[in-house]
């Protein structure tokens, strides 16, 4: 950040008086401009023995599957960001079950929370940002082209709860990938 978006004047990185983080500052009109960690909302859609994966059609990871899922936004629940979510990339009504994972992304600021679903009916389609949209047996899920960790780690608890009958919410903290 290099200017300040109440005022327009530059802005300073620095501690404020009493916090402990570097802070953009504005010291034209006063403001602290905080940059906190942004959540990411989704849904695991179920219908029968199978779930429903989007293809991409954007960057980042265009062309690879993944979960409906996406940024939530201001003044909506976190439950009402996977349904929405879940609406605009696969044009899917679901009935939300529980929260299922969190998983904390420190290095990109973000936390990834995914609830599982209930496909209401097979009366899905593409939204503008997916490509295609597929129902997935245990034995079909293309490991290799999935589009994130996190997904990967939500369907990977998922077919291992659903194997032994158990299921709770996970909680993780993603690291980064050895080099
Ligand atoms: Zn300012």
């Amino acid at each position: 950040m290099n200017f300040c978006s109440a005022c327009g004047a530059p802005v300073v990185l620095r501690v404020p008086a009493g916090d402990s983080l570097p802070r953009h500052v504005c010291d034209a009109c006063g403001s602290i401009h905080y940059r906190n960690p942004r959540l990411v909302v989704g849904a695991l859609p179920e219908w029968e023995d199978r779930i429903l994966l989007c293809r991409r059609a954007i960057e980042p990871r265009h062309g690879k599957w993944t979960l409906p899922a996406g940024f939530m936004e201001n003044g909506e629940s976190v439950a009402n960001a996977a349904l929405r979510e879940t609406l605009e990339e696969a044009c899917a009504r679901v009935e939300l079950g529980e929260m299922y994972t969190m998983i904390s992304v420190p290095h990109i600021h973000q936390v990834h929370v995914i609830y599982r679903s209930r496909l209401l009916d097979l009366d899905f389609a593409p939204g503008i940002e997916t490509l295609e949209l597929r129902l997935f047996a245990e034995d079909e899920i293309p490991w290799d082209e999935i589009a994130f960790r996190t997904i990967a780690i939500t369907l990977r608890h998922f077919f291992a709860d659903r194997r032994a009958g158990a299921w709770r919410l996970h909680t993780e903290d993603l690291t980064l990938p050895p080099r």
